[in-house]
C-alpha cells in the first residue's frame, strides 16, 4: 500500500512549493523509494487548458495528452517521470463528475454535499494514482494557500485521509515564507505561526514546516517555529532562496528532509545517493561561455508562460557547457522596431508555442531574420507555422500566405484545420493532444539529432501543415524530416539552405530533462554556440605560441 505526503502551502503562493515537492521526489527516489506526484489545483475550471498562460504561466501537456498545471513539468524534471492526467485533479474535475453522478441517479434519495460526497471523490483520486502508478509514497501537493474559500474541501479530504489509512502511513508537510523586515534586520515568524493555525482549524497539525526565505534562517528562528508551531525542531526545515532550482534537493537532504520522511514513513531504504544531481548542480553553477538565445513570444512579460522552453534552452547550455544568456523579445516590439535592432546579438532563435493573432507579424519577421542571416532557429509549434507561413511568403512569393488561425479567407492557407476539426465546437480539450509517432528521415537536421526513426512527441494544437502546398514548398527547398507513419501530416520540417533552421509541429520541451537534454534542443544549442554575432569575440585559443 502507498504512504502519502501532503504538502500545503501558507503564507503566500509561489513561493516554490512545486519545485519542493519535486525536490523531495528526487531526494526519496535518490534512496531507491518509488514516488507518483498529484497535483490539486482549486479553481473550477475543469483544466488549465482554456487558461491565458497570464493566468498561471505554461499549460503543461502529459504524455497521455492532459492539460496540466506547471508544477506537473517541475515534477517531471525532478523526478525524471512520464505522468499522466491522474496526476492533476483540479475542484472543476470533482464537482463535475460528483454532479453528473447525481444526474445519472446515483445518489437518488440522497442530498448531495461538500462532505462526504466532495471529499470521497477527492480521496479517490488520491487512492486511483496509488493503484496505477504502484508507488511507495504518493507526494500530493495543494495549490494555493490554506485559508483560500476553493481549497477547503481539498484540505477536508486530506485530512480525513489519516484515519483512512491509518496514522503511520500519512505525513503532512506545510511550506511556508518567512518575510524579512529592512528596518529591523529580522525575519517574521508570525505569518507562519498563522498559516499553522488555519491549518489546525481544518484539523491538520503539520509534522514539517519547510521555511523559504531570502535570508539565512538562524537557530533561534527554528526554536521558535518548533515552540509555537508544535513541530519537533529538526523538522523545521530552512530553504533560503537557492542561485539554482536544482540545488533544492541537495538543501533538503543537507537540512535532513529525507531522513526524517523515511523514519517518520517508517522506511527501511537505501542511503541516499545524490552524486548525479551533486555533478549537476556543481557544473550548472561553474561559470561557463555565454550562448544568447532569442526567444520570442508574445507572454514574454510573465516568463513562467514559457516555463518548460527556458529549461530545455537551459539543459541544453548545461550539456554544451554554456551559460544561457536568454533575450526576451516581445513579438510586437518586433512589428515596430528593426528584426537587426532587438536580434543583432542572438546566436539563436526561438519561437515557442502560442494562440491568437496577436503579435504573429512579428513572429514572422523573426523567422524571417534568422533565414536571412542564418541565424539557428527553432519553431516549437507555433514557431513552426510562422517559419513556414515566412518561407511560403518568401520563395514562393505568396505575400497573403497565412495560417486560418490569423486570417480565415487567406488565399494561400499554408497551415489550416484538418476537415474533421473544423466541426468541433467546444474549446477545452478538444486539440490533437499528447503523444503522435513522428517517423523521421535519417539525412536530416532533426534525423540526425534524434538519431533514430521513430519517436512519439507531445501535442497541443488545432491547426496543421496543409498539404496542398508540399510540393511546391518542397522544390522551394523545404525539407519535411519528420511526418505521422500514414504520411499524412508534418510533423517536422527544416530548410534545406541554411544551417540550422527546424519547426516541429509538437512541444519537445516537455521531455527535455536537467541531465538529458531533447536532442533538439541539444542540437539547436550546438549549432548556436558557435554563431558569431556583432561584438562577439572568439575564444582564445588556451595553449598559445604567442
Ligand atoms: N495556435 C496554433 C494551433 O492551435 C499553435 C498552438 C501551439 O503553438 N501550441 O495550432
Amino acid at each position: 500500500m502507498s504512504k502519502y505526503i501532503f504538502v500545503t502551502g501558507g503564507v503566500v503562493s509561489s513561493v516554490g512549493k512545486g519545485i519542493t515537492v519535486g525536490s523531495i521526489g528526487t531526494i526519496l527516489k535518490s534512496r531507491q523509494i518509488s514516488v507518483s506526484v498529484q497535483k490539486l489545483d482549486p479553481y473550477l475550471n475543469v483544466d488549465p487548458g482554456t487558461m491565458s498562460p497570464y493566468q498561471h504561466g505554461e499549460v503543461f501537456v502529459t504524455q497521455d495528452g492532459a492539460e496540466t498545471d506547471l508544477d506537473l513539468g517541475n515534477y517531471e524534471r525532478f523526478i525524471d517521470v512520464n505522468l499522466t492526467a491522474e496526476s492533476n485533479v483540479t475542484s472543476g474535475q470533482i464537482y463535475s463528475a460528483v454532479i453528473a453522478r447525481e444526474r445519472r441517479g446515483d445518489f437518488l434519495g440522497g442530498t448531495i454535499q461538500v462532505v462526504p460526497h466532495l471529499t470521497t471523490e477527492i480521496k479517490e483520486r488520491f487512492k486511483k494514482l496509488a493503484q496505477s502508478s504502484q508507488a511507495e509514497v504518493v507526494i500530493i501537493e495543494i495549490g494555493g494557500t490554506v485559508g483560500d474559500i476553493e481549497g477547503q474541501p481539498f484540505l477536508e479530504a486530506i485530512r480525513q485521509m489519516r484515519n483512512d489509512v491509518g496514522r503511520e502511513n500519512v505525513l503532512y508537510i506545510h511550506v511556508t515564507l518567512l518575510p524579512y523586515l529592512t528596518s529591523t534586520q529580522e525575519l517574521k515568524t508570525k505569518p507562519t505561526q498563522h498559516s499553522v493555525n488555519e491549518l489546525r482549524r481544518m484539523g491538520i497539525q503539520p509534522d514539517i514546516i519547510i521555511c523559504r526565505s531570502d535570508y539565512p534562517i538562524s537557530e533561534g528562528i527554528r526554536d521558535k517555529i518548533s515552540l509555537f508551531c508544535d513541530v519537533d525542531r529538526q523538522a523545521v526545515i530552512p530553504l533560503p532562496t537557492v542561485p539554482t532550482i536544482y540545488e533544492v534537493p541537495l538543501v533538503l537532504e543537507e537540512a535532513g528532509l529525507g531522513q526524517l520522511i523515511v523514519d517518520r514513513l517508517n522506511f527501511k531504504s537505501q542511503p541516499s545517493d545524490l552524486c548525479q544531481w551533486r555533478e549537476l548542480v556543481r557544473c550548472l553553477k561553474e561559470p561557463h561561455e555565454p550562448v544568447n538565445i532569442a526567444l520570442v513570444g508574445k507572454y514574454v512579460e510573465l516568463k513562467d508562460a514559457y516555463y518548460s522552453v527556458r529549461e530545455a534552452l537551459q539543459h541544453a547550455a548545461l550539456y554544451h557547457d554554456r551559460e544561457l544568456n536568454l533575450l526576451w523579445v516581445h513579438s510586437e516590439d518586433l512589428e515596430k522596431d528593426s528584426s537587426e535592432a532587438l536580434l543583432r546579438s542572438a546566436q539563436g532563435i526561438i519561437v515557442p508555442g502560442g494562440f491568437g493573432i496577436r503579435g504573429i507579424e512579428g513572429m514572422i519577421k523573426a523567422a524571417c531574420y534568422a533565414r536571412n542571416n542564418e541565424i539557428p532557429y527553432l519553431g516549437l509549434c507555433l514557431g513552426m507555422h510562422v517559419m513556414v507561413i515566412e518561407f511560403a511568403r518568401y520563395a514562393l512569393g505568396l505575400d497573403k500566405a497565412n495560417s486560418t488561425e490569423f486570417d480565415a479567407t487567406t488565399p494561400y492557407p499554408i497551415i489550416d484545420l484538418l476537415p474533421k476539426q473544423k466541426t468541433i465546437p467546444d474549446k477545452g480539450g478538444t486539440m490533437r493532444l499528447g503523444n503522435y509517432p513522428c517517423q523521421l528521415i535519417n539525412n536530416s537536421r532533426a534525423g540526425q539529432a534524434y538519431g533514430q526513426n521513430l519517436v512519439y512527441e507531445r501535442h497541443r494544437h488545432r491547426f496543421e501543415f496543409n498539404n496542398e502546398f508540399r510540393p511546391r514548398l518542397q522544390k522551394a527547398g523545404t525539407i519535411y524530416s519528420g511526418l505521422s507513419p500514414d504520411g499524412r501530416l508534418v510533423e517536422l520540417c527544416e530548410l534545406a539552405n541554411h544551417p540550422w533552421m527546424v519547426g516541429c509541429q509538437f512541444h519537445p520541451e516537455f521531455g527535455s530533462r536537467p541531465n538529458r537534454p531533447h536532442p533538439l534542443f541539444r542540437d539547436f544549442i550546438g549549432v548556436a554556440k558557435n554563431i558569431l554575432r556583432e561584438g562577439a569575440q572568439p575564444p582564445l585559443p588556451l595553449s598559445s605560441s604567442l
